[in-house]
Order: structure tokens, then C-alpha cells, then sequence
């Protein structure tokens, strides 16, 4: 075959393969975007695991008539304009490819109205034609994303989606580390109809605690040792489960760099190691938020974002050892271990 430029269609498709890969990943990417338009409330409502559909409703800024089809657009986004913008994004999206992604694999409605404008608008794509229609709608300041039907043209995928409550179990995990990280947003979240989580905004620590049991579990919440260390512009807050509280089935390992919920080998090193010298085998649970200047770290790595590439690995590992040995050693009772340890 000679080649050819892929039509638009299946460039798309084949970008969903990376970051559609079920229900939770758009609701996911459905709900940075409504934390990126600065939503204070995002309800999201899901029927058969998502399958069926996923409508995401927030009260942030919106978006205007006239951008709506570019907004499913790829490669349009309205986050970064500039390779410096890159080098320090703070917000959740910048690639542009989620809203062209997910309307490639489903059929999609975004129904929204600006401040500025006096009625709400509704635009409607479907994976196999993308011409989008735009039509008048009822809606306030804000956005609400429809996802029917996802995979409905590409059959491969949707035979490897899971029963309907494995991947609402997907949706409500992925929701739980939002809710910890973003605990300034009121979260609500259904499924097929009924109301199963609905995490109320904390605007204090004791809120916040409050959260934390609802999230994780009241004993963890109860016994947390609290982090706060601030050196050199980094900063690591958050809670470490209390080494002699175990709580193994928890399986609680939340770090998020800039707010950004990031997977790192480098940060359960650090984790194990201060738990290490109190000769504490099991991995502790953990929630926390390591912030930096956001020229010191790479979040462009990986498509789902995450990965994350410190500049400087070491003096961040570094660091973050130091401020959980801190907050272990000013514990107020001494330490006990069971013998058989
Ligand atoms: P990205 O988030 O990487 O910019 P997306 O495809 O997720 O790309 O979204 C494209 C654009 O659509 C965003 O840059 C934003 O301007 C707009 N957008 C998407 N969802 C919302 C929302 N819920 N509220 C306001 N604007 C939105
Ligand atoms: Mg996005």
C-alpha cells in the first residue's frame, strides 16, 4: 500500500485506543474538563456501568456557540497555546484529543451556555459521521456532556468491557481519588437511577477528615498521621496511615503531583523506606499532595497522564523521605510491634 494521510475518523479512533479504554477513562477525562472550566459541583450520573451511558453536568464557566464543534475538534484545546504554556501546565487537560476521542467511539451530546450568553447550546456528534449539529437547548451557566452507546462502532472494544458493576466499580475508584484531591468540589455520583456517593465540599481539616473517612475508611481517618513540610518551593501535605493501625485491605496509595493522581516507584520507595526504619513490612496506606514548581516535572509522558518525570529525582525522593520521617517521628506514643512481624 502507498501511503496515505489516516482519514480523520480513524486518527481519532485510534487515539480513543489510548485514552478511551473503558467507562471510568471518559468519565475521567469528562471530569478534569469540568474541574479545568472551574466547576464547584460535577454530578455524574451513570446507567450499566457506563455502557449505556455517562452524563456529566458541572457549573463551570461553559462553553461559547460558536466553539462547540471545535471543541470536539482534535488537537483544539483552549489550555496551552505555546511549548512554554507545556512546561508548566497546571490544569488536568492540554492534548486536545478526549472530547475527538470519546465522540469517535460513541454517540456524544454537549450541551452548554456562558455567562455572556442568553440561551444554552447543544451539539451532537456520532462516531461514524462527525459532521456536528448545533441546536438550541435549555441549560444553566455550565456544561453537560452526554456519552451514549460507548464502543458501539468498534465491536472489539466494547466485548472487552466487564460486567456493569466491574466497571462501575472503575468509575466510583477513580472518583474516589478525585474526591480526596479535589475536596473543595461537591461530587455526586449515580448509578442506574440511585445515589451512590455524594462527597459534600470541605472547606476545613476536620471536613476534610470527614472526607477522608467517607472515602477511605473511619479508621483510617481516625489514626492518620498528618504530613505538612514545606523546603525549597516543594510541598507535601496529606495523611499516612498510623504504622501501628494496618490496614493491608485498604490498599489506599494516593500521591498526586500538583494535583495531578500520578503512579510512582519513586514516591512507594520513599514510603517504604520511612515505614522501613520502624521495621513495618506491609505498604501503609497513604493520600498525599506533593506540589512543585511545575517546571520541575514532566507530565506530558504518557497519554493518561499517570506518569510523571521529576527533573530532579533524587533531591524529590529525597524530600519526601524527610517529611514522612518527620511526621512518624512526632507521633505522640511510642511505637509497638507485634513479634511476629
Ligand atoms: P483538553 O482538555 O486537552 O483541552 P478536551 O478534548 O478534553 O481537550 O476538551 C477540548 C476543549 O473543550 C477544552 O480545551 C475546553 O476548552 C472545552 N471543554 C471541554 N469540556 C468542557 C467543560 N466541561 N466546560 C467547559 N469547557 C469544556
Ligand atoms: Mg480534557
Amino acid at each position: 500500500m502507498p501511503i496515505q494521510i489516516l482519514p480523520p475518523q480513524l486518527a481519532n479512533q485510534i487515539a480513543a485506543g489510548e485514552v478511551v479504554e473503558r467507562p471510568a477513562s471518559v468519565v475521567k477525562e469528562l471530569v478534569e474538563n469540568c474541574l479545568d472550566a472551574g466547576a464547584s459541583r460535577v454530578d455524574i450520573e451513570i446507567e450499566k456501568g457506563g455502557a449505556k451511558l455517562i452524563r456529566i453536568r458541572d457549573n463551570g464557566c461553559g462553553i461559547a456557540k460558536e466553539q462547540l464543534e471545535l471543541a470536539l475538534a482534535r488537537h483544539a484545546t483552549s489550555k496551552v497555546t505555546t511549548l512554554d504554556d507545556l512546561e508548566a501546565i497546571m490544569s488536568f487537560g492540554f492534548r486536545g484529543e478526549a472530547l475527538a476521542s470519546i465522540s469517535s467511539v460513541a454517540r456524544l451530546t454537549l450541551t452548554s451556555k456562558t455567562e455572556e450568553q442568553s440561551e444554552a447550546w447543544q451539539a451532537y456528534a456520532e462516531g461514524s459521521q462527525m459532521a456536528v449539529k448545533v441546536i438550541p437547548a435549555a441549560h444553566p451557566v455550565g456544561t453537560t456532556i452526554e456519552v451514549h452507546d460507548l464502543f458501539f462502532n468498534t465491536p472489539a472494544r466494547r466485548r472487552f468491557l466487564k460486567s456493569d458493576k466491574t466497571e462501575f466499580t472503575h468509575i466510583d475508584e477513580w472518583l474516589k481519588r478525585m474526591a480526596l484531591v479535589r475536596s473543595d468540589i461537591h461530587f455526586t455520583l449515580q448509578h442506574n437511577g440511585k445515589m451512590v456517593r455524594n462527597y459534600r465540599p470541605a472547606s476545613n481539616e476536620s471536613q476534610y477528615i470527614k472526607r477522608l473517612g467517607q472515602v477511605a475508611s473511619n479508621r483510617f481517618a481516625e489514626h492518620a498521621v498528618a504530613v505538612d513540610c514545606e523546603h525549597d518551593g516543594m510541598r507535601l501535605r496529606g495523611y499516612l496511615q498510623s504504622p501501628t493501625v494496618p490496614e493491608p485491605s485498604l490498599n489506599m496509595h494516593y500521591f498526586y503531583v500538583n494535583g495531578r493522581y500520578v503512579r510512582d516507584r519513586l514516591v512507594n520507595h520513599a514510603v517504604r523506606q520511612a515505614f522501613g526504619e520502624l521495621s513495618v513490612e506491609l505498604q501503609p496506606n497513604y493520600v498525599l499532595q506533593f506540589d512543585l514548581d511545575p517546571h520541575q516535572v514532566d507530565v506530558n509522558v504518557h497519554p493518561a497522564k499517570h506518569e510523571v518525570r521529576f527533573h530532579q529525582s533524587r533531591y524529590v525522593h529525597d524530600f519526601i523521605l524527610q517529611a514522612l520521617q518527620s511526621a512518624l517521628s512526632q507521633l505522640a506514643e511510642p511505637i509497638e510491634l507485634d513479634d511476629d512481624r
